[in-house]
This record gives structure tokens, sequence and C-alpha cells, in this order.
């Protein structure tokens, strides 16, 4: 016996299925435009060390100007390019853009701190590592300019042939960065068998410091932990005084946050790299 409405229910989920998919084909039809009509854009994020209250290093994040809809933020994009593939070519200009931007700092005249640049799991293959060196060579950027971020699934796996890509990064002397740290399965024992050298502390852990004893104990171990295995940390999300406080008494190395910067244009990084500095250092150093 069929229950009343039930066919109903199903040519409702149906619509909604089709219309999901639907959407996700025009989002698809549309970045593969943006790419083809530079509508990306690459943002940075200032690191600010908490030692000398200075700019240490930045963060590229992608940003897509749409024709219509204005800034559409990458968590609305990444995930659907890292399902289509879309990610390749997506990753390839980011990392292409970072180096000709850095190149251009360079030339003319700034001193840049590592800029580190966000990876999908999807562009962790074997020939990254020579893909990678190329981009650089084209540039004449050193390897050590570069900071690669990676998160927690990537390890999971734990595949031979991962650690092997990674050890291959870090003798070309390129720096491995653990994104969103905590917030996946890696445990301690986990940590130690990849080669990475900063541990970054999810902003979902930093938002409720100091008030949030959870928050506060998870944040004190993840620096504890990262202090033992010789890595430096960065609290992502630093949003209050009160945050920034608790994490430098904890002994956390960088901090990224509102507080002391959204991710900004180049124009604007490289005004805030060659005078901008006073502003940070009042922040930051503030008892
Ligand atoms: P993520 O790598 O963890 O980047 C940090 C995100 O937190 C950024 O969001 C940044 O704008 C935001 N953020 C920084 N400080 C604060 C703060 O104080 N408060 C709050 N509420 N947010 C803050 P965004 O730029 O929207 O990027 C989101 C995510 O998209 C990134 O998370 C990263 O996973 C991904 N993503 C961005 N650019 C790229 C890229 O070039 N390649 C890949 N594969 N992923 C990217
Ligand atoms: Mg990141
Ligand atoms: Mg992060
Ligand atoms: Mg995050």
């Amino acid at each position: 016996k069929v229950e009343p409405g039930s066919d109903d229910r199903f040519l409702f989920y149906s619509e909604e299925m089709d219309q999901r998919a639907k959407d996700h084909l025009r989002l698809e039809t549309e970045l593969r435009a943006a790419l083809a009509d530079n509508q990306l854009e690459l943002h940075y994020q200032p690191k600010v060390s908490l030692r000398s209250g200075r700019i240490v290093g930045c963060e590229a994040l992608v940003r897509w100007r749409h024709p219509e809809r204005g800034m559409v933020s990458p968590a609305e994009f990444i995930p659907l390019a890292e399902e289509t593939g879309l990610i390749f070519e997506i990753g390839g200009w980011v990392l292409e853009e970072a180096c000709r931007q850095i190149r251009a700092w360079k030339d003319a005249g700034l001193a840049m701190p590592p800029v580190a640049v966000n990876l999908s799991a999807r562009q962790f293959d074997r020939r990254l590592p020579s893909r990678i060196l190329a981009v650089l060579d084209r540039h004449g950027v050193l390897p050590q300019q570069i900071m690669l971020e990676i998160t927690e699934s990537l390890l999971v796996g734990g595949a031979d042939n991962v650690i092997a890509i990674m050890n291959e990064l870090v003798a070309m002397g390129l720096a491995l960065a653990l994104d969103d740290f905590g917030t996946g399965y890696s445990s301690l024992a986990y940590l130690k068998k990849f080669p990475i050298s900063t541990l970054k502390i999810d902003r979902s852990f930093v938002i409720g410091l100091p008030d949030e004893e959870n928050d506060c104990a998870i944040a004190r171990a993840i620096v504890t932990m990262a202090q033992q295995l010789r890595q430096e940390i960065v609290a992502e999300g630093v949003e209050t005084p009160e945050q920034m406080a608790f994490l430098r008494d904890l002994g956390c190395d960088q901090l990224q946050g509102y507080l002391f910067s959204p991710a900004v244009t180049a124009v604007e990084f490289a005004r805030m790299l060659r005078d901008g500095e006073r502003l940070m250092v009042g922040r930051a150093t503030a008892t």
C-alpha cells in the first residue's frame, strides 16, 4: 500500500536534487569561465610574530570576483573544484600567481617574508614537486620563499607515497604547514612521521579562548605537542586582544586573524609591508 503523499515527497526530493545538480553545473561552468577570464585573484593575510609584533609571513587566499555576484568565498567554490577536478587548474593558477607576485614584490625592493599557499589533497601527486619546481624556476623564486599549507585528511591515509612526496618537497627547500589542526584525526604519533615544520591551530579552538575551558585545554595541548616536536605554531582566526594574550602566554609563535588584518589585495599588502608594521608592533606587543 502506498502511503498518501509519498509520491509528492519523492517528487519534492528529486526536484530538489535536480536543482542542486543544476546549480553545481552552472557554478562549474562559471568557474571554468572565471579561470579563462581572469576573475580569480589572490589576497594576502599577514602572519604576525608574537615576539616581534612584525609581519613574518602571509597566506595567499584565492578570491573569485564574480561579474554579478561580487566576491565569492573559496569556501563556496573550492569544494566544488575538488569534486570536479578543476582544482588542478585553480591550484596551478594560484601557485603561478603567487610566484609572479613574489617576483614583482622583490623587483620592487620589498623584503618578502615567506608566502603560504594552500594545497588540496587532490593536488598531492607524484608530479607535484617537479611542477612546483618549474613554476619557481619560471619566476626566479627560491623554494624557501614558499610554504605549503596542507590538511590532516592527507595524513590520515598515511600512504608511503605521501610521505615520499613531502620529503621531496622539503628536500627542495619548501616548508610544510599543517592547516586547520585539531579538526581531523591525526595523533601525536602520527605527526612524527611527516616532515611538517608548522602547525596551525584551527580557528574553531581559538574562538572560545580564554573563556571556554575545553578550547583552552585543546589549545594548550596543541602548543605543548608542537613544542615537543619542535614545530612552529600559528594560531588562525585571532580576533580579540584576550585571545592574543592567552596564545602569547601559551608560547604560540605566530598569529593570524582579523585582530591584525583580514586578507588584503596585493597592493594593500605591499603597503603594509612597507610602512604598516608599527601598527602591528603596537597591537601585538601591547600588554
Ligand atoms: P584556511 O586555509 O584555513 O584559511 C583561513 C580562512 O579563515 C580564510 O578564509 C581567512 O580569510 C579566514 N580568516 C582569517 N582570519 C580570520 C578571523 O580572524 N576570523 C574569521 N572569522 N575568519 C578568519 P577564506 O579566505 O574564505 O578561505 C577559506 C578556505 O578556503 C581556506 O581555509 C582554505 O582551506 C581554502 N582556500 C583558500 N584559498 C585556497 C587556495 O588557493 N587553494 C586551496 N586548495 N584552498 C584554498
Ligand atoms: Mg590555510
Ligand atoms: Mg587554516
Ligand atoms: Mg581554517
